[in-house]
């Protein structure tokens, strides 16, 4: 998290950095290396994304936020139209597959970015005067 930050743009809006998937530190869209899988450093100005945990955070958040979308979803489907459960499974499981993956990616980035931008980490002992 300490690495020597080279003269850079101005850092993008987390936003963007959820939505493109964007290095916190260059705006270089380096930050993932596969669908939901964090490259290990920006190839641009070699931020190590290693040094960043989000842990299950995301993952607390979508099942929440998806979770709620898809009841809401299918309670206002069921009293509106009266389907056969068939078309329910038809409709919300490939919807909350869909969702969970797409956000899953964004919640991921921005919860990195929002470390490195509070400089979060665990906690450290402070060093005391040996006076
Ligand atoms: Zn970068």
């Amino acid at each position: 998290m300490d690495d020597p930050a080279p003269a850079l743009p101005p850092p993008p809006r987390l936003v963007a950095i959820g939505l493109k998937g964007l290095c916190p530190r260059c705006g270089a869209p380096t930050l993932f290396s596969g669908l939901i899988a964090f490259a290990p450093r920006c190839a641009a100005c070699g931020l190590d994304f290693t040094a960043f945990n989000v842990g299950d955070g995301p993952a607390a958040f979508l099942t929440l936020i998806v979770g709620t979308l898809v009841c809401i979803g299918a309670i206002a489907l069921e009293l509106t139209a009266h389907p056969p459960f068939w078309v329910h499974v038809l409709i919300w499981v490939p919807v909350t597959l869909g969702l969970v993956l797409v956000l899953l990616r964004v919640a991921k980035a921005m919860l990195l970015a929002s470390e490195y931008r509070n400089r979060a980490g665990e906690g450290r002992l402070a060093e005391r005067d040996p006076r």
